[in-house]
């Protein structure tokens, strides 16, 4: 079974109970723009509680919000099919500029009303194969239009990650955003700093990760958006430099969000990358790549002539393949080129073979753990990757000749 049989069948048992059930939202859209949609929205009449009874496996996932998912059969990878069920509702006032403080169970249509741009409000009921448009949102679809629902200033002040979102919609989709809501969202701009850092950094990962990165970021200076999620940026000397390379890396595909991450920071210091990227309670995985890859941004130039002792540790680094590709995008093409030649013909034991000598080795020769151990250790080892020592035995040779026999 597909994800869009069972979003049929939730609807069909809500709709054999008497309750109206349709599709919402994202996966209409997606729908109507020939994608296959992430997930499916079922938006009914029928309350949280009558969803619960309608189906045998439930989760209530916001049961004020009145959101329940709905668990299907499970796929060949081992997850289970789900719908989100929500009931149709009308939010009432937003006080943290987060969520609303309430909501009113309502119908289609007050359900259309709360949600934030047109191309995101439609129904689409899949037994009658139709669309139910309050919104209007076929026409900007087909236009490529983004317009807020509603009052474009009122929809922001609700909620000022519609900002974000707005953004996000815009380029994913090359739309053109509605002159009112862009002056709506000028004028909101300074005040996306309400919005926790963890919803901004929701938004953040899918903007960057899209090809569209480069235009979309371009669209959040000119409104002062990235200067409030990063204000060490500014003033930003490389703009134009920084949207280049923003727009070539991936080469017209999808990257990872560290990446471009890392080539919008690039001209901050390491130590800043990292403070920032704390304030943005980003994931330690993703700080430690968008800070490896800032520090490492020049690391590959000049590969063909670099000693190995150099290079091999970089080419063994978890996100090289992603540093090849900034390379490559900014100039460097040579040098990634080199890279990726080496790294094709080689398993990764060619550039991190098995020690000559270790610890251990050493201590069994005579030798006194201390600071002079990490100091050989180092040396043999570059002298290792740089096919100037062949053997232990080689090794060993070299270490008494250069740092002496052990002290009794
Ligand atoms: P995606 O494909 O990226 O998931 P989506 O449109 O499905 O896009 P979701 O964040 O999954 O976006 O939200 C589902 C729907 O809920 C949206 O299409 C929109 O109608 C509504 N929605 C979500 N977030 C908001 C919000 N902050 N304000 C108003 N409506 C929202
Ligand atoms: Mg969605």
């Amino acid at each position: 079974m597909t994800e869009r049989e069972f979003a049929t069948d939730v609807v069909k048992r809500l709709a054999t109970k008497g309750y109206q059930a349709l599709w919402a939202g994202g996966c209409v859209r997606d729908q109507l723009l020939g994608l296959e949609p992430d997930d499916y929205d079922v938006a009914t009449n029928a309350l949280p509680t009558e969803v619960v009874k309608l189906f045998p496996r439930t989760v209530t996932v916001g049961i004020s919000f009145g959101v329940v998912e709905v668990i299907g059969p499970k796929q060949s990878d081992g997850t289970h099919l789900n719908v989100q069920v929500a009931t149709f509702r009308s939010d009432g006032e937003y006080h943290d500029g987060r969520r609303p403080s309430t909501v009113q169970f309502s119908d289609a249509k007050e359900d259309a009303l709360r949600r934030d741009f047109t191309i995101n409000g439609m129904f689409f009921d899949p037994l009658e194969n139709a669309v139910l448009d309050f919104v209007g949102g076929q026409q900007d679809l087909s236009n490529r239009v983004l317009r807020a629902i509603g009052n474009p200033e009122d929809r922001f002040e609700e909620d000022k990650l519609r900002l974000l979102r707005a953004i996000r919609f815009t380029h994913r989709f090359g739309c053109s955003v509605d002159p009112g809501t862009i002056a709506a969202m000028t004028k909101m701009a300074p005040h996306l700093n309400v919005v926790s850092t963890e919803r901004i950094a929701v938004e953040l990962r899918k903007i960057l990760a899209h090809p569209s990165r480069a235009a979309a970021v371009a669209q959040m200076i000119e409104l002062g958006l990235v200067q409030v999620i990063i204000p060490q940026l500014f003033p930003m000397k490389d703009r134009d430099a920084t949207l280049q390379v923003l727009q070539t890396i991936g080469r017209g595909a999808s990257v990872s969000f560290g990446l471009a991450m890392a080539v919008l920071l690039h001209a901050l210091h390491p130590k800043n990358v990292e403070k920032l990227l704390r304030q943005l309670k980003l994931s330690n995985a993703e700080i430690d790549q968008i800070t490896w890859l800032v520090t490492r941004q020049d690391s590959l130039r000049g590969a063909a002539t670099q000693p190995n002792h150099q290079l091999f540790p970089i080419l063994v680094h978890p996100h090289i393949v992603e540093l090849c590709e900034w390379t490559l995008t900014s100039g460097g093409a040579s040098d990634a080129e080199y890279c990726e030649e080496l790294l094709a013909s080689h398993t990764s034991d060619f550039f991190q073979p098995v020690p000559l000598v270790t610890g251990d080795d050493l201590r069994a020769w005579g030798y006194q753990p201390g600071k002079i151990f990490k100091k050989i250790l180092d040396q043999v080892r570059d002298m290792q990757l740089d096919w100037q020592l062949q053997t232990t035995d080689e090794a060993k040779e070299y270490i008494l000749a250069t740092f002496g026999p052990p002290q009794k």
